[in-house]
């Protein structure tokens, strides 16, 4: 029988997890039932909301258990069918988890629908993080044309998508990134009209400098000094998009009444629309249009985007762990066979 790993929660990290956290088992292959597939996992996702599954803390979703696998979506190609619909060699999606192979039944299962696109784009841009930019700002953030648009994490699967979207809407694209390669590509590539290296000195200066007309729409994938600094450049009628607050992911949430009244003065002030989502809310309404549009527009080189792979599962936590403090230089995948 072919071995099989998975890796486990180990123990909840206080702060910046450490690979303590996460710990590797070796076990057998499982056998899938009547009706069931054997999966092998191809590409693995790691995606910052994992850093939120760690903590036993109130969330959207559980927590994952100590002692359990550490949760998250993969492409997986079928080694074994036992059910009629499906034949062996054939890729699907899934959420098994930081494993190599899984049984599962096919409602388990997704077809991996990228047109003629890589099948690992099903993880990025033609896949959740790709309709967490799209539905965000289809649904709120609804750039118009000459707007300005600013997001941070730019040149990660999301921000990245958010800048250019709102280019194909004739808005300005604002990005912030971290370290002058990301800010490159970002402006080079990625085709973002400006942007600013938030770890160099005066990120408030230059995102004003940036932004003279103010900002139409904050995408906003940061939270901490990045929202303060986009705070007082927020116009009249100004969308906020609130979509992640990978600043505080590790638990260190600023508990300061001082910064919370001005947010909500500005709030009042200048009829901000604030509003926090989650992806799966716009999914009955928009994921068909979303995989249409995108599936085109990443095929005929409309949109870029960028892979950040490292290779076989014992090397996810490192990834993981690095993508949160921003190592990663694109979507995070993990090449796992
Ligand atoms: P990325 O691949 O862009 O990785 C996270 C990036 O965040 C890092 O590369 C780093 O980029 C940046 N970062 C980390 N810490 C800080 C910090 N303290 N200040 C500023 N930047 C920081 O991630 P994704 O594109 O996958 O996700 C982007 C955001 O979207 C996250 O907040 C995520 O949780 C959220 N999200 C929300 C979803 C929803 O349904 N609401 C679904 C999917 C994602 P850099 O080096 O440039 O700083």
């Amino acid at each position: 029988m072919e071995a099989y790993s998975q890796i486990i929660l180990a123990s909840r990290p206080k702060g910046p997890p450490t690979l303590r956290a996460f710990r590797l088992e070796t076990a057998p292959s499982p056998a899938p039932a009547e009706g069931q597939l054997l999966l092998k996992t191809t590409y693995r996702s790691l995606d910052p909301y994992m850093r939120g599954r760690m903590n036993d803390a109130e969330s959207y979703a559980p927590p994952v258990e100590v002692g359990g696998v550490m949760e998250g979506e993969v492409i997986a190609e079928v080694v074994q069918s036992r059910h009629p619909a499906y034949r062996g060699g054939e890729l699907v999606q899934a959420k098994i988890g930081w494993r190599t192979h899984a049984a599962v039944a096919p409602e388990q299962v997704e077809q991996v629908e990228t047109g003629n696109n890589p099948p690992s784009t099903a993880l990025g841009v033609l896949g959740m993080p790709g309709f967490t930019a799209y539905s965000g700002m289809k649904v709120i953030g609804q750039p118009r044309p000459g707007e300005t648009v600013v997001v941070a994490a730019a040149s990660g699967p999301v921000g990245s998508l958010v800048g250019q979207l709102a280019k194909l809407a004739g808005a300005r694209a604002v990005g912030i990134a971290g370290g002058s390669a990301k800010c490159a590509y970002v402006r080079d590539q990625l085709g973002f009209d400006a942007v600013i290296d938030y770890r160099a000195q005066g990120l408030a200066r230059a995102l004003a400098a940036a932004c003279p007309d103010g900002i139409d729409v904050y995408f906003e994938n940061v939270g901490g000094p990045i929202w303060e600094a986009v705070l007082p450049l927020l116009n009249r009628y100004a969308r906020v998009p609130v979509c992640g607050l990978v600043a505080y992911y590790n638990g260190e949430i600023p508990q300061d009444e001082t910064r919370i009244s001005r947010t909500m003065i500005t709030v009042l002030r200048r009829s901000l629309l604030i509003r926090g989502f989650i992806n799966t809310e716009f999914v009955p309404d928009h994921y068909e249009s979303f995989l249409k549009e995108l599936s085109s527009l990443v095929a005929y080189g409309k949109i870029h985007y960028r892979e950040d792979i490292t290779e076989g599962l014992a090397s996810a936590p490192e990834a993981f762990i690095g993508m949160l403090s921003g190592r990663n230089f694109g979507k995070t995948l993990v090449h796992v066979s």
